[in-house]
């Protein structure tokens, strides 16, 4: 049926009842904003209907890690589905790839893991991960300890409670958001919020001190978790500040409060590592994983419980009865099945060590690129993850008017030059969140397409 619609059908049925995320609504209804209808793809190359192909340089939402068209995941879903495509996994129910995945999960995460919660998105997880932590301190008898804090520039999700936890204006405006007890703090983005004269070390005791302050504000025995991504994504594609993390912990530490380790993106290798918990040495109690555990073929989030969690809950259970909480598509086996495939073609191609490699390469071309242009402020990332920030003055980081629209600008003309970056929000930042089986021949074109658009928007 829509492979005999016509182009034109097609856009009136998009404009007239499609509503989509993230999208003007109005201009999208009024035909002002792009319909882009994509059909296919390979590698690290997407196509859309009218024939057009672009390097897909942000893997859909950092999500398609092994790339496009692996027929092992593709099989391993379709297989399942004529197996059996659905049972739930309610009282001690599961089907094979869910348990096998689960297990492979934990053989991959940071030491002192123990147990898997499925979901089939990020924010869904993040949900889960406040539940688990009321509960925690339910059950060990402090029902007062509850609130949350998160870092501004955080992205949870877009959910009541996981859109509190982002900490971006465009996700709340509107929305009555944040709602307690979520509480915001310091942005660990050194470019944009550190004094001149601060060393990396000072803005990390910095933001180390504002969430000391905070919890002191509020009262420790009120504060239950922090929660934070290794990266800042969707905020900007920030790596911490050295020494940022271990100084966070020791705050934590000193006032008995859960760490959750949002590792949506960073999960199963974008950093080149396994998790971004081990490449910067972030013990959590939770971590949250989607994005790259299946790789986007099929849906499907976690939340890994260490070891010391999961006895709680053990103890809630044999204290109040089984635990209230679960999604129909808990587990869902076909998401299962492109988990186990996925992981296993992560392993086999080596993806891990391309991120680290490649990824080396791949910023160190944008910074020889970019790193002096006059309207470039900053070129950052780490492993697969890459930004480049822009300033209207390179001396007094003075930023453009949000009005100029300059970060959008520059990844409009970078896609005509055949290459897909993301214009992120609240900022003109450029990012990039590759495929990790990005070639060396391949971030060439993606470095070549960002300096021939930001000199023809920006000048030489
Ligand atoms: N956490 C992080 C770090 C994310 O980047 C995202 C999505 N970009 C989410 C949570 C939410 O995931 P989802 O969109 O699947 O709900």
């Amino acid at each position: 049926m829509l492979d005999r619609a016509s182009d034109n059908e097609l856009t009136a049925w998009d404009r007239d009842h499609f509503f989509h995320p993230s999208t003007h609504m109005a201009q999208h209804a009024r035909g002002e904003t792009p319909n882009r209808i994509i059909t296919g793809a390979e590698g690290v190359y997407i196509t859309d209907r009218a024939g057009k192909r672009s390097l897909d340089a942000f893997a859909g939402l950092y999500c398609v890690n092994v790339g496009y068209g692996r027929k092992t995941i593709t099989d391993a879903i379709a297989a399942q589905a004529a197996a059996l495509p659905y049972y739930h996994a309610y009282v001690g129910h599961g089907s094979e790839p869910s348990i096998r995945l689960a297990k492979m999960i934990i053989d991959r995460a940071p030491k002192g893991m123990s147990r898997v919660f499925f979901g089939l998105s990020g924010s869904d997880a993040n949900e889960t991960n406040l539940k688990l932590v009321w509960y925690v301190n339910n059950v060990l008898g402090r029902p007062e300890k509850k609130k949350i804090i998160s870092r501004w520039r955080g992205y949870h999700g877009s959910g009541l409670m996981t859109g509190s936890l982002t900490g971006l204006a465009a996700f709340h405006n509107l929305f009555d958001l944040p709602k307690p007890p979520v509480l915001h703090t310091e942005a660990p983005y050194y470019f944009r919020r550190a004094d001149r004269s601060q060393s990396e070390d000072a803005f990390s005791q910095t933001c180390a001190d504002k969430l000391e302050e905070l919890i002191l504000a509020e009262g420790p025995d009120t504060v239950a978790a922090f929660i934070g991504e290794p990266v800042l994504g969707t905020g900007g594609i920030v790596p911490p500040p050295r020494g940022y993390w271990d100084k966070i912990q020791a705050v934590l530490a000193k006032y008995d409060i859960m760490l959750i380790a949002d590792e949506v993106i960073t999960g199963f290798g974008r950093l080149g590592s396994m998790f971004g918990s081990d490449h910067y040495g972030i013990r959590p109690d939770l971590i949250t994983i989607a994005k790259g555990l299946t790789s986007a073929y099929a849906p499907l989030s976690g939340v890994i419980v260490s070891e010391k969690v999961w006895r709680i809950l053990e103890q809630g259970s044999d204290e109040f009865g089984a635990i209230g909480h679960g999604w129909t598509y808990s587990s869902h086996p076909l998401c299962a099945a492109a988990g186990v495939a996925n992981l296993e073609l992560v392993d086999e191609l080596g993806l891990v060590d391309n991120a680290r490699e490649v990824g080396a390469y791949f910023r160190k071309g944008l910074a020889d690129a970019l790193g002096s242009h006059r309207h470039v402020g900053e070129v950052r990332g780490e492993g697969l993850l890459a930004a480049v920030e822009f300033v209207r003055d390179r001396d007094d980081r003075t930023f453009f008017d949000t009005s100029e629209k300059v970060g959008p600008r520059v990844a409009a003309a970078m896609l005509d030059n055949g290459v897909i970056g993301r214009a992120m929000p609240q900022a003109d930042i450029l990012g990039f969140a590759p495929p990790l089986c990005l070639t060396r021949e391949e971030a060439d074109v993606v470095v070549d397409a960002a300096r021939k658009a930001v000199e023809g928007t920006l000048g030489r």
